[in-house]
């Protein structure tokens, strides 16, 4: 009935009268293989039989040779209706046949989907065939499909919520049964509680750990004056370059899940192991961004870093290069109490208190403002730093499940821009490294000329491009310039472990000049309280030993190409 139809309202017609007539105990399996199904989508689990399995359980069925079987096949074009036509010459001479419930196709096709090694080709043959032969041949047919993947009544998920609401409540709890699917993403649990308790289930219902709940997302504006207006006081967030990940916990067991609703545990150990090191609760849903993070200097890289772990192999190694950190900024369930209806101000408090916070384990950057040029000031603290801008979000939102709200906006830049020349800078300091760079120099404090003041402002800090060898070489090639402290001609905000005397001039390259509180170069020329600096700066590996400091790039010039850079967009 449902097959035969494609309108929607038909469909729901057909899926109320099946609703209403299944028994509440396998309501959610009924709704599962009407999407030919049987688990939610983020349980990651398909009955996925190739086509020549299924036939070779259609032939023992059947009782036919394989040859007949592909014969039938080819005529119909449909292992649906080959398995129906087949099964109902041979029914009508079989004696007796038992009635078959849902909960027998369920358990057979579970069977089916979870056997695994060993002679597991023979054992899922046998089942099928099993099924099949108890079954009627209309029944037959929709089995054959479901175990094939063919399937595909396309029953949207919300057209069974309509069907749902109008089978257990009234078209106007279409909202809240909506409201309770956002919250795990299970249709099937969903059916359960609804057929079960009814509306006042729904409202009672709440996110459970285990279960994905769709994704809050943000608006996008293009300026920070714009987004003020509307949210006033904000809470200003950096918008991490990586990837969206949600936490679930309990006792031991973690659980990750990707923006997509996929289960993404496998592909990142690392987070895995700092949930269960500094998340100090035993059941939790968390929500952050996930980092790649250059382990020898601290710096976030971006986003297709992570991309490396899109695969079954090598996770382990390339979590060892880049190991990701986890930026938190939201909770939605603690310790069996849902969060989501608590304004996001107060979820930030319970986020704070249930982690224990490290270096790779952390709260996003935040400020709290609605001041327009303190908020740009951030904006420009963000890009430096690898992230793609700012997300507001209203102090008051609760976490609206599934939506595009709103609630949270976006500031992301206009443009995106390249850097095309490299430039001549000075090293004027240096910051120790980490990890396989302790002992050596995790990145350089560089600087360019002002030739009017004849100092040296900092323009940005160097930590990539180099090789072990150079990394090696760095702190002996330098010495000779070491300072107690400061050199009187350096400008800079940031404080280094060990000073130079401007001496050294090495060409580097970037994504591209940006504004920035930290870096005085060119400072109050562009902007107020900003000065420019390099994204994701490069050593090119040239030495330029033929120039003196003060034949390094002038701040002037990268005033220039500041600017040609804007023009080239616009
Ligand atoms: P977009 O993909 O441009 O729509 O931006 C939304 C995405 O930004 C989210 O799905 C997250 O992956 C990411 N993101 C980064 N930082 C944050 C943050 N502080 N709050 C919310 N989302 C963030």
């Amino acid at each position: 009935m449902i097959s035969a139809t494609t309108k929607r309202l038909e469909m729901t017609d057909h899926l109320v009268n099946l609703f209403k007539s299944t028994p509440g105990d396998v309501i959610d399996k009924v709704v599962y293989l009407t999407q030919g199904k049987l688990y939610p989508d983020f349980a990651g689990i398909e009955i996925g039989m190739a086509e020549k399995m299924a036939l070779r359980a259609l032939a023992m069925a059947s009782g036919l040779s394989m040859h007949e079987v592909k014969q039938e096949l080819n005529r119909k074009g449909d292992i649906g209706l080959a398995a129906e036509n087949l099964l109902k010459t041979k029914k009508q001479t079989a004696l007796h046949k038992r009635e078959l419930l849902v909960q027998d196709v369920y358990y057979a096709l579970d069977r089916i989907a979870g056997t695994t090694g060993a002679g597991s080709v023979d054992m899922k043959v046998r089942t099928l065939s099993g099924l099949l032969s108890d079954a009627g041949p209309v029944e037959a047919k929709y089995i054959m499909r479901t175990v094939t993947g063919k399937m595909r009544l396309g029953i949207a998920d919300m057209t069974i919520l309509d069907a749902l609401a109008r089978a257990f409540a009234s078209k106007d709890a279409r909202r809240a049964i909506e409201r309770a699917y956002n919250l795990t993403s299970d249709l099937g649990d969903v059916a359960r509680a609804l057929s079960r308790e009814g509306i006042e289930g729904i409202k009672e219902y709440h996110s459970k750990v285990g279960r994905p709940v769709r994704m809050m997302l943000a608006q996008r504006l293009e300026r920070a004056g714009e987004i003020v207006e509307k949210l006033g006081k904000a809470i200003c967030e950096w918008k991490y370059d990586g990837e969206r990940i949600q936490i679930h916990k309990f006792g031991d067991e973690v659980s990750l899940f990707s923006r997509r609703l996929e289960n993404i545990t496998g592909q990142y150990p690392d987070v895995a192991a700092l949930v269960r090191h500094n998340l100090k609760v035993n059941e939790a849903i968390i929500e952050g961004e996930c980092v790649a993070v250059d382990p020898d200097t601290g710096t976030m890289l971006p986003f297709q870093q992570l991309m490396h772990r899109r695969r079954k192999y090598g996770i382990e190694e390339a979590a060892k290069k880049f190991p990701a950190h986890m930026y938190l900024f939201d909770a939605l369930l603690v310790e069996g109490e849902d969060l989501t209806q608590k304004p996001l101000i107060e979820r930030r408090v319970r986020l704070r208190d249930m982690i224990a916070e490290t270096n790779g384990f952390r709260l996003v950057y935040s400020l709290i403002s609605d001041n327009v040029e303190e908020i740009e000031t951030f904006f420009e603290s963000a890009i430096e730093n690898g992230c793609e801008g700012l997300i507001l979000k209203d102090e008051d939102s609760i976490y609206q499940a599934g939506a595009r709200s709103w609630l949270w906006i976006k500031l992301k830049r206009s443009f995106q821009s390249k850097m095309i020349e490299p430039i001549d800078v000075v090293i004027v300091g240096a910051l120790m490294g980490r990890g396989r760079r302790s002992g050596s120099y995790g990145a350089l404090l560089v600087a360019v000329y002002d030739h009017e003041r004849d100092v040296f402002p900092t323009i940005t800090k160097l930590g990539s491009g180099f090789t072990d060898e150079d990394l090696k070489n760095l702190p002996e090639i330098l010495s000779p310039y070491r300072l107690e402290h400061k050199h009187a001609r350096v400008e800079s905000k940031l404080e280094a472990d060990i000073w130079f005397e401007p001496a050294l001039v090495m060409e580097m390259i970037g994504d591209e000049l940006t504004l920035s509180p930290v870096h005085p170069c060119a400072y109050n020329e562009i902007r107020e309280n900003a000065g420019i600096a390099v994204r994701f700066p490069r050593f090119t590996h040239r030495w330029r030993k033929d120039k003196a400091p003060e034949d390094a790039t002038t701040v002037d010039e990268i005033v220039d190409m500041y600017k040609a850079q804007l023009k080239k967009i616009g």
